[in-house]
């Protein structure tokens, strides 16, 4: 049995399918060369197109894909992981959630203290009561975006065990050299498992410290994010 064994998932994702840097096949490259994950989530921005295509590709690169979509609802960004049908934005949080259930799948609560409008969904004062009144699977208390070091440790703090809720990390990479920068720890190496890990509350966020260099890189890559944020307007448009 594999139940001693702990592995590494990057549940947040984005590719040029959205406003990610990183083609499909060259993410799938990286993570297999470069990274020890075991699962990634490809989570677009509302749409699982570039998910599906990396999910065709998981046995070229011996890495497991979830399929996953980061969804604008009218509260905010919230993750599907798990998905077979792709959610439409402009829901409620408790709507979005609802379809992101009925297909089986998890839903978390990405960013949840950023101030970015286009980032930042829940505030300080409405995160305990999204935890309890919406049936969130996770929140993600680590997530790597440079910036996000106040609002993630914000985050840490005010998640404590006995919430019902996971906490999972994520990298939220928009170019390949953030992939697994924040990554989930989780019981066994699939990503079934990641997904019983995740029901029984025992996930762990960690940060893989890539140091200023990442960083920097991050920051030169603003100018191409914007353009794809352009370029797929429909689908990154809605700010929050
Ligand atoms: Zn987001
Ligand atoms: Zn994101």
């Amino acid at each position: 049995m594999s139940t001693e064994v702990w592995s590494k998932a990057d549940l947040h994702i984005h590719s040029t399918h959205s406003d990610g840097t990183g083609k499909i096949p060259e993410i799938m490259e990286y993570v297999a060369t470069r990274t020890d994950l075991k699962v990634i989530a490809i989570t677009d921005h509302n749409t699982i197109e570039g998910a599906l295509f990396a999910k065709e590709l998981e046995e070229i690169y011996g890495v497991e894909v979830v399929v996953g979509e980061e969804v604008s609802s009218t509260e905010g960004h919230i993750l599907g992981l798990f998905l077979s049908e792709e959610i439409p934005q402009g829901l409620t949080p408790f709507e979005t959630i609802r379809m992101i259930s009925d297909q089986g799948g998890i839903a978390i609560i990405p960013h949840p203290f950023s101030r970015r409008g286009v980032f930042g969904p829940f505030g300080r004062s409405s995160f305990v009561a999204a935890i309890s009144e919406l049936a969130f699977h996770a929140v993600e208390i680590y997530n790597s975006v440079p910036y996000l070091g106040w609002a993630n440790r914000v985050a840490a703090k005010m998640f404590h065990g006995g919430q019902g809720i996971a906490a999972v990390g994520g990298s939220d990479a928009h170019m390949v050299h953030g992939i697994g920068r924040g990554y989930t720890l989780f019981r066994g190496t699939t990503a079934e498992d990641l997904r019983k890990s995740i029901n029984e509350l025992e996930t762990r966020a960690e940060a893989d410290r890539g140091g200023i260099a990442v960083a920097l890189r991050y920051m030169r890559s603003i100018p191409q994010i914007r353009r794809l944020q352009v370029a797929n307007w429909e689908r990154c448009k809605v700010r929050i």
